[in-house]
Parts: C-alpha cells; structure tokens; sequence
C-alpha cells in the first residue's frame, strides 16, 4: 500500500484541513506513514502568518530533497496558505524543482483530481487560482481525525476584516458561513461516533451569518442549538473577535452548560494608538469593558488571547500600556508575537519599523511577565473543582485536559473511563500540570 506523510503548519483551521488532506488520500488508497522518509507522497500544509513560519516551512521543504533523490516517484505537493499567495508557486518551484504540486488554500477539495492529472501527466502542476473563493464543496470531504474525542467544524471560511498586518484575507478571501443545517449535521455525527470536544472554527466566529449566507442565523443561536443536542459533551469555539462578540453570544455562553467556559479573545496591543493603527475597530477601554461584561456573567471564565509586540510606530508607551492591560486582565495564556512584515499588507509599507533588537527585548519581558501571570492563577486552582475529559493513561495515572487546555493528571486510585468527563479536585499545581483527584 503506498503511504502519504503531511507537514502541517500554522492555526486550527490548517489542522483541520490537513485532516481532509488525509481524508482524500485515504479515498485513493494510500495510508499514513510513521515519517516522511516511507512516504510515496509528501504533502506541505503550509502557514504565511508569520515570516518565521515561512522560514521554517522553506526550510522542511529543503529537507526532504535526500529523500526525493533515493526516490524518484516520490510525489511532493505543497498547499495552503502560503502557496496562495502571488507568484509563490513559480518561486516555490524554483527554489525546489523537485516539488509535483502547488495549490492554494481554496482549493483543498480538488487535491483527488491534481493527483490523478499529475500522475497521468507526470508533469508539474500549479493549481494556486487568485481570488478563489472557498466553495461549500470542502465541507463534504471526509476527514481522516488523529484524534477520536477531538473534533473540529468550520463554520465560515475567509475573513473581512484587514487587520494592517494580517495577510489571511488576501490568501484565505472574504467570509463565507456555512448552512446552519450542514453544521448541524456534522456535529450530530461526531457526536454519534462519540467525539466529546466540538470545537466550532472560523477566522471570526463571532460574524457569523452576518455575510447573509445563512437563514438568518446568526452565531448566538447556532452556539445554543448546537449545546441542546443530547449528549455528554463540549462545545467550544475559535477564533473571536472582540468587536463582534455580541452581548447575546456572552449571554448563550453563560446559559449553556456544554458550552466551554474558556474564551480565546485576542487584544493584540494595549495601546489605542496602536490598535487603531492595526485596524482592530476597539479600544483597549471597550476591550477592557468586555472582558468586564464577560466575567460578570461568568467569574468561572478562563481567558487566553493573541498579543502582538513590536507593531510599526510601536513606542516605550505603547508598550507599557500592553504590559499594563495583560498585568490587569490576567490572562490563564497568551500567545506573544514579534511583528514581522507580511508582504502585500498595509503595515508592511508602515514607517517607523520597530528595531529587531527592541521588539526581541519587549518580547522577552512580556513572556516572563505573562509566564508569572499563568502561574499564578494555575496556583490559584488548588482547592477549586473543575470538569475534566480523560483522554489518555498510562500505569500511573490518567491525564485530560481541563476546558482552558491545561494538562490534568489523576492518580489511578480508582478505575475511570478515558473519553469521559468527570469532576475533578485540583490539589497542586507541578511543573506546569494540574494535579487532580476524583471528586
Ligand atoms: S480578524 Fe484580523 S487578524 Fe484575524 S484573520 Fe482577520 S484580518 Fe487576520
């Protein structure tokens, strides 16, 4: 049986596309390889996000040449965002004359056909189309999960906003919501083959059917009729921006008790200057007003977010007023990134880029501020009950993962059931794992 590997990189949204990559390859017979060097075809589900995931991708891509040279019918396609953009799959080709395919981010659903063509053909094939918006073609595809409790849903595709430094809109193209009913249905099946995560996806959960594409649907009311569902499971969502989160959704969050406390808001800078400068549409006081809002109705709240350090025009001031935000908000995580230019966006031609050596300085900082930060409110757990799945075990003890994503580890004092949920009493707090007890 011939056999595939896929490097994916970058966001959920690749994940789960990756997992339609293997659902498609599975369709054609192949199964998956341990590594890459037993592979018959290797696939790159690339991320342009950020330079440094670029760098790190180009760098793989090289690294497999040895292995293309011992195998001559090696198959190597390259796929996803950073394909999608403009001229990067003459470039690609270029760079690596070894790789067979290139297709954009839109086009996952057509990965079946450029196979068979390449393989009647033996020919290199670009299949990156501009402007290709997604179709809800993709949405049919079967998927092939690494994991039987996890799942992911698209509910939209593409982005609206045009953030300055964002380049997902110019690869990934405008929003798109799926039919509520399409959704439903998937989720009725995970649920029926047991998943217990449901984890909704899309670049702004939050516009959902604002784009005009659903029944009038919007993303309150797909969250609550997706938590009725019988069942004994989770749902949660990502990606939200703050200036969409609607009083109702906070409302649907707090009602529903399969709907995860956990919320994932990214701020990106504490600084309105610079938040206007990054086209976020808030300020930090309706940012702050927010997470107000949001933890009144529900204290349980467990919050991460997405930080930007080092943005054009960034001063000492600026700065300070990020570190000052995330010293008052207390996030459990945050995900800090150096700005790095993205080409075609607005803030790639912003003057006043912050020097390297400044942004490598204020990055350091806010990790070590936002690591004491986590720490203590992990340490601030102890004694508290949370619901957790079990989803693994070894001799010793059991481990899951509490709705915040935190490991939780349980000694096996008595017999539990991985893929369940159960009650458990957090009693210490070690090298970054909770330790808990059965309630
Ligand atoms: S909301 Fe902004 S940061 Fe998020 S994908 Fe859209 S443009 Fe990028």
């Amino acid at each position: 049986m011939k056999k595939y590997f896929i490097y994916t990189y970058g966001c959920q949204m690749n994940v789960h596309e990756t997992e339609k990559l293997a659902g498609i390859l599975e369709e054609k017979g192949y199964s998956k390889a341990e590594n890459a060097t037993d592979a018959d075809i290797i696939v790159f589900n690339t991320c342009c996000i950020r330079e440094s995931a670029e760098q790190k991708i180009l760098g793989n891509i090289g690294a497999i040449k040895p292995i293309k040279k011992a195998k001559k019918d090696l198959i190597v396609a390259v796929c996803g965002c950073m394909a999608q953009q403009k001229d990067m799959a003459a470039t690609l080709r270029k760079k690596f004359p070894f790789i067979n395919i290139v297709f954009g981010a839109n086009n996952i659903e057509y990965f079946g056909e450029y196979l068979d063509t390449y393989l009647s053909q033996r020919k290199f094939l670009n299949k990156v189309e501009a402007d290709k918006q997604y179709s809800e073609n993709i949405a049919s595809v079967s998927c092939v999960r690494d994991n039987a409790l996890y799942a992911y849903v698209n509910i939209m595709y593409g982005c609206n906003n045009f953030c300055t430094y964002c380049i997902v809109p110019y690869v990934r193209g405008r929003e798109k919501s799926r039919a509520p009913e399409a959704i439903y249905q998937e989720v009725k099946n995970l649920l029926a083959m047991g998943y217990k995560v449901i984890t909704l996806l899309g670049q702004n959960v939050n516009s959902y059917g604002l784009d005009g594409n659903t029944d009038g649907t919007n993303f309150a009311k797909l969250l609550e009729t997706i938590a009725n569902f019988d069942g004994d499971f989770e749902l949660r969502f990502m990606t939200s921006h703050p200036k969409d989160l609607s009083d109702e959704v906070i409302e649907v969050m707090a009602k529903c008790p399969k709907i995860s406390k956990t919320l994932h808001l990214p701020v990106q800078a504490g600084s309105n200057k610079t938040l206007k400068a990054m086209n976020r549409s808030y300020t930090k006081e309706a940012y702050l007003n927010l997470i107000e809002k949001i933890r009144e109705k529900m204290p349980e709240i467990t919050l991460s977010t997405d930080i930007i350090v080092g943005f054009p025009g960034e001063t000492d001031e600026d700065y300070q007023q990020t570190v000052d935000l995330i010293k008052q908000v207390r996030y459990h995580n945050a995900f800090i990134f150096m700005y790095s230019k993205r080409k075609g966006t607005i803030a790639e031609k912003m003057e006043n880029q912050v020097p390297i050596a400044v942004k490598r300085e204020r990055i350091h900082n806010l990790l070590e501020i936002q690591h004491e930060i986590s720490e203590q409110l992990f340490k601030e757990m102890i004694g508290k009950t949370i619901r957790v799945l079990l989803d693994t075990e070894n001799t010793k003890e059991y481990i899951g993962k509490a709705q915040c994503g935190k490991v939780v580890k349980i000694a096996k004092e008595k017999p539990l059931k991985v893929g369940n949920f159960y009650d458990i009493d957090i009693i210490e707090y070690n090298k970054g794992n909770l330790i808990g007890r059965i309630n």
